[in-house]
């Protein structure tokens, strides 16, 4: 059984695609790990490094930055680190000089036009996003290796497919499905955060895990921030203009203010009112996914393209929700929202996928719904059956959702998107807090199998490789990021 924390669900990286950016990123570190480990040796140096992308990675590689994200990967940068206002000139500078040092230290003649190659017209048998790197040696040897990017940063080397790999720790509650995770809130007494804080226990410490949580939020709010606050072009070629800026100077004021408690303080006391909240949860979610679009650095929630969801919903209950006991603190309310979203994640990741590549968008802003859905309905008070039912109903929602982005960038209609998941996990939210999950037609488990069924089905036009669609409906030609 896969084991998953809530670390793996959500991870700080770079925008604009999980499965196509940091999946190909993280996939360049474990390839250089890996010649690291057995195969440099002084008299024998690496010459060259080709790389090969097939499928979805081939078709919209190009917009989301995949060639970008596996230079930098090649280079030794950490996604987690990195300062995005270095990727231009990095990438630029490798171009120019058609050579880069590698994370082990050395340099290497490599131009990204020949050496990165996007075989659009092939595939590998186990994943649409599939990339092989190859290596030649001083002595005219060489190794290749073959990894699958298999949605939200996870990557899986083509060798480890062969074997059935043990689980790393040993949790005191396995999950493997939302009925594993009712029955142990039953017998624990315990709401699905509960669950989910001691199950972290296996792999750290408590406070080590509310700290990792609480930075996990650091870094959504400060994209919120950050998105409120900057205006212009996204790149690409796309021409779309930035607008969470605009809704930020529309809604408020004031711009007396220059952090971000201040900024929430003034959306606090500037407004009240259904279309004041409705806009600003569509602010919050555009800011994220245009600072994604641009780049910039973002929380994997379960996916970049559908980044905005969860930080929008969990903002809006800080922010808007009365009716919170005082004991309920900001951190209280973020660690169980948080707790809770990643386990709905991990159960669609275990028994469907969370790849726009296998599944279209209902993997992706479906996913990210249903776990904003769960995780406000249980810091609203609901029952685990309610977060489990909420979760069900925002999924119910989004079923046959397909991908079909613009140019391959994750922008049209990815970024509008977010607002809709949101706004969709609220409503799932009050619906299952007034409802009782004893008279639901469809649990969870059936909605998550119906899902992967429909990706069965879906066709593959739709599956995030822009031959279908809006994308070919709007034709555009991509530019160089
Ligand atoms: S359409 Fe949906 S799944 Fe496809 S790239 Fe955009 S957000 Fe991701």
């Amino acid at each position: 059984m896969e084991s998953l924390s809530v670390l793996d669900m959500f991870k700080i990286g770079i925008g604009p695609s999980s499965s196509h950016t940091l999946g190909p990123w993280n996939a360049a570190t474990r390839f250089l790990e890996t010649l690291g480990s057995s195969h440099i040796t002084e008299g024998n140096p690496i010459t060259s490094v080709q790389i090969k992308l097939y499928g979805s990675l081939a078709k919209t590689g190009k917009g989301h930055g995949t060639d970008i994200a596996l230079m930098l990967g090649l280079v030794g940068e950490d996604p987690v680190s990195f300062d995005v206002d270095n990727i231009r000139p990095r990438i630029r500078s490798i171009r120019d000089l058609k050579r880069l040092t590698l994370g082990t230290g050395q340099c290497i003649s490599f131009d990204p036009a020949r050496d990165i190659l996007f075989l659009t017209q092939e595939m590998l048998p186990f994943h649409s996003n599939g990339l092989a790197f190859c290596a030649t040696f001083n002595d005219g040897s060489a190794r290749t290796e073959i990894y699958y990017s298999v949605g939200g940063g996870f990557v899986v080397q083509e060798d480890q497919l062969q074997h059935n790999s043990t689980p790393a720790v040993t949790l005191p509650y396995p999950i493997e499905s939302a009925l594993d995770l009712s029955r142990w809130c039953k017998q624990t007494g315990l709401p699905i955060s509960g669950v989910v804080a001691e199950n972290e226990k296996a792999w750290r410490a408590d406070h080590d895990t509310r700290a990792a949580v609480l930075n996990i939020w650091h870094v959504m709010r400060q994209c919120m921030y950050s998105g409120c606050h900057s205006d212009g072009m996204l790149p690409g070629g796309l021409n779309v203009m930035r607008r969470a800026s605009q809704f930020n100077k529309r809604l408020l004021k004031t711009s007396s203010y220059n952090d971000y408690p201040a900024w929430i303080q003034a959306i606090r006391t500037q407004g009240t009112g259904f279309a004041y909240t409705l806009d600003w949860v569509s602010c919050f979610a555009l800011a994220v996914n245009e600072q994604n679009a641009a780049f910039g650095r973002v929380v994997t929630a379960p996916t970049n393209g559908a980044a905005g969801v969860i930080p929008a919903v969990l903002q809006y209950l800080l922010v808007f929700r009365e009716g919170l006991t005082e004991q309920q603190t900001d951190n209280d309310l973020i660690l169980r929202f948080l707790y809770t979203a990643s386990e709905i994640g991990c159960i669609f990741k275990k028994r469907a996928t969370i790849s726009a590549a296998m599944g279209g968008c209902q993997a992706e802003i479906g996913v990210s719904s249903a776990m904003a859905a769960a995780g406000l309905t249980e810091c609203l008070g609901g029952s685990a059956e309610q977060c489990m039912m909420a979760a069900e109903i925002a999924m119910e929602h989004h079923l046959g959702m397909t991908c079909d982005p613009i140019g391959g960038l994750v922008q049209v209609p990815c970024i509008e998107r977010n607002t809709m998941g949101a706004i969709k996990a609220i409503t799932a939210s009050q619906l299952a807090l007034h409802s009782d999950p004893a008279s639901a037609k469809v649990s969870l488990d059936v909605v998550i199998k119906t899902m992967w069924d429909t990706a069965l089905d879906m066709n593959s036009r739709y599956k995030e490789t822009s031959d279908g669609g809006l994308a070919i409906n709007i034709p555009v030609s991509v530019s160089e990021c």
